[in-house]
């Protein structure tokens, strides 16, 4: 999906449709959960989100990580995703948030009781999740999605092992407090490639100079461009399908390429410069419009 379009329907979505509950009520949720085939992304990493809101399957003879539920009606969809590439639901041990926002998290609550997987998330996230949203510091005021508790927190540089994988986790904190990013290394052939399962970066209509909720969302961003800017991952994956243009790679992978179109650190570094200038442009505005005040 084209960018602007991808962005414009995601501002929608999380701002004139604000569901009471993490479900799906508006045409822009509806036109970013639509289903499609789940794949085999590289080596041990699967697909198994909407056209647009990303979950991943991480195997493992010990069970399974998965990152992201989507809504709460996207569930049965991943379940589905999941059978169809051969492996059972009931196997996945660990769960993974993104980013405390209902199209990521909505379905997490319901995801854990079907699976028996702990939870595992940042403190700034945890503490949203726990709480259904209400305490998010864009929609706070009331409970938007199934509130759910994580298992264990995690923090900043830990590494979460099951079987041969180990995920690296990253603090990238600004479109939400708890958003966090992961690496990884896979084995592809006799080759060693990191992917990088990376989070929202958007700024949507956030006041970024002078936020009473968030006084630090500006210092929060700038670092996490620059902790974002410092890694050279091999493969890139995000919250969303748009971030790095799913739909066209999958086509392209369909065709037996040589190379996995997946990988991707042009695509990866474009992508993170593009919403690091966005976000510093929109911060300029802000400022200047703050000292006209
Ligand atoms: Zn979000």
């Amino acid at each position: 999906m084209n960018f602007q379009i991808h962005l414009t329907i995601l501002i929608i979505a999380c701002f004139f449709a604000l569901p009471i509950s993490a479900q799906i009520t508006s045409e822009a949720e509806r036109e970013m959960t639509k289903p499609v085939e789940p794949f085999r992304v590289i080596a041990n990493v699967y697909y198994v989100g909407t056209n647009d809101v990303a979950s991943y399957l991480i195997t493992s003879d010990e069970g399974h990580i998965m990152i992201d539920s989507g809504f709460e009606e996207t569930v049965p969809l991943i379940e589905a995703s999941v059978k169809k590439l051969g492996f059972d639901l009931r196997d996945v041990k660990i769960l993974l948030n993104n980013h405390e926002h209902y199209d990521h998290c909505g379905g997490l609550a319901t995801l854990r009781e079907k699976t028996g997987a702990k939870l595992l998330a940042v403190k700034e996230q945890a503490e949203v999740l726990a709480r259904g949203g209400s305490n998010d510091f864009r929609f706070g005021g009331k409970q938007i999605f199934r509130p759910v508790a994580a298992d264990k927190r995690i923090i900043h540089g830990e590494v979460i092992a099951l079987g041969e994988n180990k995920l690296i986790t990253i603090r990238t904190p600004g479109h939400t407090k708890g958003a966090t990013t992961w690496t990884m290394r896979v084995r592809d052939g006799d080759r060693d490639l990191e992917v990088i399962f990376l989070s929202s970066l958007s700024n949507l209509d956030y006041d970024l100079v002078s936020n009473e909720k968030y006084p630090e969302i500006g210092t929060d961003f700038e670092s996490t461009f620059e902790i974002l800017l410092e890694l050279k991952p091999d493969v890139f994956l995000g919250s969303h399908a748009g971030f790095f243009r799913m739909g066209k790679k999958f086509e392209m992978l369909k065709l037996a390429p040589k190379e996995n179109p997946f990988i991707d650190l042009e695509g990866y570094r474009n992508f993170v410069e593009r919403m690091r200038d966005d976000f510093r442009q929109k911060l300029e505005t802000q400022k200047k419009a703050a000292e006209e005040k």
